[in-house]
Formats: C-alpha cells, sequence, structure tokens
C-alpha cells in the first residue's frame, strides 16, 4: 500500500499546474443552477482528452472507469456557482457580473476532473468500477435528484459515495480533512417564502390600508420565538430570512410584502416542527393585523447521513496516503449548518462527505464561502484529487 500510496500523490501532485488552470478558468467562468453550457463543454473537452467518456446524466455527466463485475463507487464533484458579485482581489476574478464561485464548486470540479485522469491512467488497478458525478445545482438544491431521477445510481448500481467539499475562513488547516462520524452531518435545508398580502393605499392614510410591511415585520420577530422558546435547548435549528422586500414608493403602502428565507434543522422531526410552526406563525401573526399570509417550501433537502462504515473506511484509506493531515474526529455536536444537495444520494447509498481545508482566517483566509470576498487556496487541489483517487481504489480493493 505504502507504493501505491506514493504513486496517487505524485501523480496528483505532477497535475497541479494543469488542474489550477483548470480551477482558474472555471473560477472566471461561473455559472448558476442547470445553466452549465461552458463548464459542462469545459468539463466533457477535458475528460475526452484523457480518453474518458463522458455522459450526459440529467442535466449533469458521468464517467465510467474501472471493470465491470465488482462493486461500483461513485465520486461526486458539483459545478455551480452563486448569484453573488465578487469582490475578492483575485487574479483570475470571475468575468461573469453577479456570478462567482463563492462556494469553491471551481475546485470540486477540478479535482473531479483531476481524478478522473488519475483512475483513467491506473484503470487497470481497479477492483470494480467508479462512477464519476459532474452535478449542476447544488446550490439551489436540485441537481443531485435531478441526476438521480436519470440513473445516476444505477447501471451499474452504486454501492457507496463520497463527495469532498472545500471550506475556507473556517477552523481548518489548509490541506487537512476533516471526516464525520457516522450520523448526521450536515443540516437539512427548506427554503421557504411568506407572502403578505394586505392593502394598498396612500401613505397619508394608513387607516384605509391594510399595511402588509408591518405584519410581515412581525411576522419576522414572531418568528425568533420558535428558537427562543420552542425547542430544547441544544437542539440543532436556525430559521433565517435572507430577503425581506415590499414598497417601492416612500409614500405609497404596498399590497403585499415577501420574505424569503431557510431553514436548517439536524433531524427530520425537527424539519416537520419548523415548517409547522413557521406556517402557524405567519398565518396568525398575519391575521392579527387584518392581512393574508401565504407560506410556501419551494425547494427542500434532508440532513445529509454520514454512513458509518464509510466513515470508518475514508478514515483508514486517507490517513495512509495522508497521514496527520486527516483531522481527529470532533467531539459534540457534529452538525454543521450548511446543507449539502448530495444529502439525497445519502439516504439512498451508503455515503461519506469529507471536508478539505482550502484556507483558514490563520493562513489569510478571512471570508467563509459564499461571501463575495472568500478565497480558496489552489494549492490544495492535489490534495482532493489524490484523495478521491485513493479511497476509490483502496474502496474497491476492500469491497470485492
Ligand atoms: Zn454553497
Ligand atoms: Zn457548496
Amino acid at each position: 500500500m505504502a507504493e501505491m500510496k506514493q504513486h496517487f500523490l505524485e501523480a496528483a501532485r505532477a497535475m497541479e499546474a494543469e488542474m489550477t488552470a483548470w480551477r482558474r478558468e472555471l473560477h472566471q467562468h461561473p455559472e448558476l443552477g442547470f445553466d452549465l453550457t461552458f463548464t459542462r463543454e469545459f468539463v466533457r473537452a477535458r475528460l475526452e482528452e484523457m480518453g474518458c467518456e463522458p455522459v450526459p446524466c440529467g442535466e449533469g455527466l458521468t464517467v465510467l472507469l474501472g471493470k465491470s463485475g465488482g462493486k461500483t463507487i461513485l465520486l461526486r464533484g458539483d459545478m455551480d456557482a452563486l448569484p453573488v458579485e465578487e469582490e475578492a482581489d483575485v487574479p483570475y476574478k470571475s468575468q461573469c457580473p453577479g456570478k462567482m464561485h463563492a462556494c469553491g464548486h471551481d475546485m470540486h470540479t477540478a479535482m473531479l476532473l483531476g481524478a478522473a485522469k488519475l483512475l483513467k491512467d491506473n484503470e487497470s488497478l481497479l477492483e470494480g468500477q467508479v462512477k464519476l458525478m459532474f452535478q449542476p445545482a447544488e446550490e439551489i438544491l436540485a441537481g443531485s435528484s435531478n441526476m438521480i431521477e436519470h440513473g445516476v445510481l444505477e447501471n451499474p448500481h452504486v454501492d457507496g459515495a463520497l463527495m469532498i467539499h472545500v471550506t475556507t475562513g473556517v477552523p481548518i488547516p489548509k490541506g487537512t480533512l476533516m471526516i464525520p462520524e457516522g450520523g448526521t452531518g450536515s443540516a437539512s435545508s427548506d427554503h421557504f417564502r411568506i407572502t403578505v398580502k394586505g392593502k394598498g393605499g396612500h401613505g397619508a392614510m394608513p387607516n384605509l390600508s391594510v399595511d402588509p410591511i408591518t405584519a410581515l415585520a412581525h411576522i419576522h420577530l414572531a418568528l425568533q420565538e420558535i428558537h427562543a422558546r420552542e425547542i430544547t435547548p441544544g437542539d440543532f435549528l436556525v430559521i433565517t430570512p435572507g430577503i425581506f422586500q415590499a414598497g417601492n414608493a416612500s409614500n405609497v403602502i404596498p399590497d403585499t410584502a415577501m420574505m424569503e428565507g431557510t431553514i436548517r434543522a439536524g433531524s427530520v422531526e425537527m424539519v416537520d416542527f419548523a415548517r409547522k410552526r413557521l406556517t402557524e406563525i405567519a398565518e396568525g401573526t398575519a391575521k392579527v393585523f387584518r392581512a393574508e399570509a401565504q407560506v410556501e417550501f419551494l425547494a427542500s433537502c434532508p440532513p445529509m447521513i454520514a454512513d458509518n462504515e464509510m466513515s470508518d473506511s475514508a478514515r483508514r484509506y486517507l490517513t495512509e496516503l495522508l497521514g496527520q493531515a486527516v483531522l481527529p474526529p470532533m467531539g459534540g455536536s457534529k452538525i454543521g449548518g450548511g446543507s449539502e444537495d448530495f444529502a439525497f444520494v445519502s439516504v439512498k447509498v451508503p455515503t461519506i462527505g469529507l471536508f478539505l481545508g482550502a484556507g483558514n482566517a490563520n493562513e489569510g483566509f478571512l471570508y467563509p464561502q459564499h461571501h463575495p470576498k472568500a478565497r480558496f487556496d489552489d494549492s490544495v487541489l492535489y490534495i482532493g484529487t489524490a484523495s478521491y483517487a485513493y479511497f476509490a481504489y483502496r474502496w474497491l480493493a476492500e469491497h470485492k
């Protein structure tokens, strides 16, 4: 094994310059959701250059490597960006106004492309099959379901799955891997919208109107009580409104006011509770102020489940590969507030999601993911690539 790990690490390292160039090219051309014309074409072209045969699967791409007869392990890299105007001071800044790879999915795409090359070059060593999943639309929590609907987990049937997410601005040292223990790994996510309908009118005559802004403001405050007064202290729940909109003129009471936000929870029961109470509070509070609230849930994904056996395997193989660069298991609360739409895969096949440090505050990476000034260090790409590839190679060797 010592020889093989050296081989994978060195081969990944030899691709560093190439992977950095891929990542920076992708970073300059961020695309959103399913609308990944440039990105998908870029990925397809690189894969074909390597001798891989990418196949469309829904709005994503898959590649199958290895030999049939054994088990199949799936490796996922997501490809989409965020509707954020980039403010990071980097020479390869986004060239698309209002769009930015602020979550690091450009890193994931480059790392998985690197893994494709590594695995293709070592295909004869694989004792089963590796399925690469280049996924769209993670940020809108729709991409992995789209690929599941189009059969990504079948033909051949997938027996286990691994994803890696880079981190920045959080206390994970650069180049180290964090491997969650079995259990709930990341929170659920529910995107909600509350629309309050009042009755518009002249700003000077509120008595003739029903002001939806007042009602929505009271709803916003009342929602804080779910967390403060209704759940067991220590249970994981976040309710954050990120959009609050109403009106176009300072002297006009608008007809409607609207809020959108996100619910993050650590269990399916908590999600159900939060959705129910949010609806009751919005409808009840609006009624108090003579208005009407309509609550919609626009997108949803379950909590991400880390499989015990996959977690153990990942820890063993990747400690072999990287030694001290694999962090010890965390004690206490393990649920991260960030959600991950690979959760849809994790409820169907044994899954593990790893985190790879790509810069923290002490190293000068001050801003967290999704921030317009977030930066990610390219120098960890080879570690991600080697981890993807070595994990797949080792997992197949041990699961025949
Ligand atoms: Zn994100
Ligand atoms: Zn992400």
